[in-house]
């Protein structure tokens, strides 16, 4: 635009014929800018416009040229630079217009992002909730009925959790949630994804295992880690504990009936004393197995 201007204003200069089109032409810049240019540029290019008109009108002048009647020409410049005055402070406004509608957008966007963070995610822990884990046990065990790949849900239930919200107050019962969702999201692999499933309880896809020992270990290493942390405010020597239950899919089983099955074998490893696991193999034959890592 600063080359067209300049060109268009020496062409003015040095071509008495086509000085009507020419300014003319020259009031399209600002038409341009408008589509642009950022609001502080379009004014930039405005001024340079009619400071080059006035610079060629006092050189022209200065250079008495038979063709070039001062007087005239400086009426139609003025004219001119009237209007490229109005189209450039239009220019101006469009940009503006133009910026807020971008930053809107990037509002937008992001308020998008953040509502779809709402809805698969649970408010307190941060982790997939319920919905969201249903939706990918489903995924999954399409995956499984297409491929073969196994696919295992764990069910876990935190141990006695009541007894913190009691003694401790309900905002530490919160405090171990969110702490004890962070180990899992830290301990277990990156190809195991982990829900709040509802209360205390919390639901492990574990993709590609449907073997006892590799699903008892995951369980097991998360066990020995909790045991070890603090994780009760106002409560250092408080040792949280969970029991398990996991059911690895068999072929064509439904969603419903594996999460039953991993439900059962919580209340197993419940009835078992807690601090327990019990697995509930693919195998439709395959007694219950139950590990007690004490
Ligand atoms: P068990 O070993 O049999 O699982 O005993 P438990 O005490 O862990 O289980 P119970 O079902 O008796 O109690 C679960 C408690 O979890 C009751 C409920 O108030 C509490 N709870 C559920 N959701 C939340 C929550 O979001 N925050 C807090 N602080 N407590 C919750
Ligand atoms: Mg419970
Ligand atoms: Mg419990």
């Amino acid at each position: 635009m600063v080359y067209a201007v300049a060109a268009t204003v020496l062409g003015y200069a040095l071509v008495p014929v086509l000085r009507g089109p020419l300014l003319q032409l020259l009031c399209l810049v600002p038409l341009y800018a408008m589509l642009n240019l950022h609001p502080r540029q379009s004014a930039w290019m405005g001024g340079w416009m009619v400071a080059l008109l006035l610079l060629m009108l006092a050189v022209m002048t200065a250079l008495g040229r038979p063709d070039f009647v001062p007087r005239a020409e400086a009426l139609r410049i003025a004219l001119a630079g009237f209007v490229i005055g109005a189209l450039t402070l239009n220019a101006m406004h469009f940009g503006r217009v133009r910026l807020q509608l971008k930053a809107q957008r990037a509002e937008l966007t992001e308020a998008v992002g953040r509502v779809q963070d709402l809805v698969i995610h649970d408010p307190l822990t941060g982790l997939l909730n319920r919905q969201r884990m249903q939706a990918l046990l489903q995924e999954e065990a399409t995956r499984q009925d297409r491929s073969g790949q196994p696919l295992t849900v764990a069910l876990i239930d935190l141990d006695f959790f009541k007894r913190i919200n009691d003694t401790q107050g309900h905002a530490a019962g919160d405090a171990v949630l969110c702490g004890f969702a962070d180990l899992a999201r830290a301990r277990l692999r990156e190809t195991d994804a982990v829900a709040r499933w509802g209360g205390e309880e919390f639901l492990v896809l574990l993709r590609e295992t449907d073997i006892q020992a590799p699903a008892l270990t995951a369980l097991d290493r998360l066990r020995e880690q909790l045991r070890e942390r603090a994780l009760v405010p106002g409560a250092p020597q408080w040792r949280l504990d969970f029991s398990a239950g996991v059911a690895a899919r068999r072929p064509g089983e439904s969603l419903s009936a594996l999460l039953e099955r991993a439900d059962r074998a919580l209340y197993a490893a419940k009835a078992a004393g807690r601090g327990c696991t019990v697995f509930s193999g693919s195998g439709a034959d395959e007694p219950p197995v139950r590990s007690c890592a004490r």
